[in-house]
């Protein structure tokens, strides 16, 4: 055996900063959620996909072996990002919905023009598998080129068998973590919900179950109602997934009560929650993960961050990327829409993005710190200062990623 087990290493070197949320416990509440440790003229050394140090230069102690060094002067890095909450499998593009919205068109006028998430679920359902593992891949670049080395992808856009579980798989052979959404609309060909979930829970959770992490479901009018989703979130757990709801978008439903009574891993969105829900995830394990680029994105009110974080809730972020209402893959800019929107300070931020958002995900401890052990995941930001990542709205910093301890091609 060499000294370092046969594995490539990798040494990014001489950075402005490092920055990652410290210490080791996740997930992180209340004020801890704010304590970053940064270090000045720091190293990462990598070793095979793991992180075998972090320190100042001044420390770092003489490598034997081939090292393969990464020039950091200039550069600040920060864990590699986690987008606990996406929707990527989708075909088409809703581009002439989102102009006609802009100009002002109502809802009956986008419904004749036939737009919609219904437009989404055609173009999904007739793409068929080669493309949709296309797309995934080519929104996954995008993805890694804003920063994210980890994310999740929810199916929801074939609400029929084959295009659910040709989603979960696509999401999955592309390195996705997925989420089944089978309970995201109910579908034209099904007069009401209940008989459309009699159909998900019969023909598709178990082979679902297969491919999937985790269930989620769309608790809204419109949508699903609490005892729709309890029936089908009772079976998926039953059958072995992780629970998330989409909850408290547009009204409280009671989704907030649901999931602590399912003990349910997140509720996401919570734009309309009220304080009686803000103090009910303050004292549970139920992780508020907010999407301040959907909420942007619609025109709607932004969810209550800091009444959240200071009730003890476990927050994290995700950008809700889909083709409807959050066209957007960028947790930096998420991460800017958190300092600006939601009175959330550049250090909650990100360790609502990476150890937060890694607790979701079922992954604490692997990912969403720059700490010895953890995978080796890094960003490198174009900045002096590690707190351009929330600070330049809109800005293209990310200038490298290292994915799993290898340099990866940002394309
Ligand atoms: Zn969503």
């Amino acid at each position: 055996m060499t000294p370092t087990g046969g594995r490539r290493r990798l040494l990014v070197r001489d950075l402005e900063q490092l920055a990652t949320p410290a210490g080791v416990s996740a997930p992180l509440r209340g004020n801890a959620l704010a304590e970053v440790e940064v270090i000045e003229d720091a190293y990462v050394l990598c070793n095979g996909g793991s992180i075998e140090a972090v320190g100042r230069m001044s420390d770092l102690q003489s490598l034997d072996g081939e090292v393969e060094e990464i020039d950091g002067r200039g550069l600040c890095a920060i864990p590699g990002l986690v987008d606990c909450h996406t929707h990527a499998c989708f075909a088409g593009d809703r581009v002439e919905e989102f102009a006609l919205r802009a100009a002002g068109a109502s809802y009956q006028e986008l419904h004749a023009a036939g737009s919609g998430i219904m437009s989404t679920v055609r173009a999904t359902r007739s793409a068929g598998p080669d493309a949709l593992a296309a797309v995934v891949r080519k929104h996954r670049s995008w993805m890694l080129r804003a920063g994210t080395t980890t994310f999740e992808s929810k199916s929801g856009y074939g609400l029929d068998r084959d295009t659910e579980l040709a989603s979960l798989q696509a999401i999955r052979n592309e390195g996705g973590i997925p989420t089944w959404l089978g309970a995201h609309a109910v579908p034209p060909e099904y007069d009401d919900a209940g008989a459309y979930l009699d159909f998900l829970l019969v023909e598709v959770l178990p082979d679902a179950a297969k491919l999937a992490e985790a269930a989620d479901v769309f608790v809204e009018r419109g949508a699903f109602d609490t005892a729709q989703a309890r029936r089908y979130l009772s079976a998926c757990g039953e059958a072995g997934l992780v629970l998330r709801l989409h909850a408290d978008q547009f009204t409280e439903q009671g989704a907030v009560a649901l999931a602590i009574e399912l003990e349910a891993r997140s509720v996401d969105h919570l734009e309309a929650i009220g304080a009686d829900g803000v103090a009910a995830l303050g004292a549970s394990d139920v992780a508020a993960v907010l999407l301040p680029a959907s909420a942007l994105f619609l025109a709607r009110p932004m969810p209550p961050a800091r009444a959240l974080v200071e009730a003890g809730a476990i927050v994290a972020l995700a950008t809700d990327f889909n083709p409807g209402s959050a066209f957007c893959e960028s947790l930096p800019l998420v991460c800017s829409l958190a300092a600006t929107q939601l009175e959330l300070s550049p250090a909650e931020a990100l360790a609502a993005c990476t150890v937060n958002a890694a607790y979701v995900l079922g992954r604490s401890g692997r990912l969403g710190r720059l700490a010895r052990g953890y995978n080796a995941d890094i960003v490198l930001l174009e900045a002096s200062d590690w707190r351009y990542l929330a600070y330049h709205l809109g800005g293209n910093l990310v200038a490298g990623v290292v994915l799993q301890g290898e340099p990866a091609e940002l394309g």
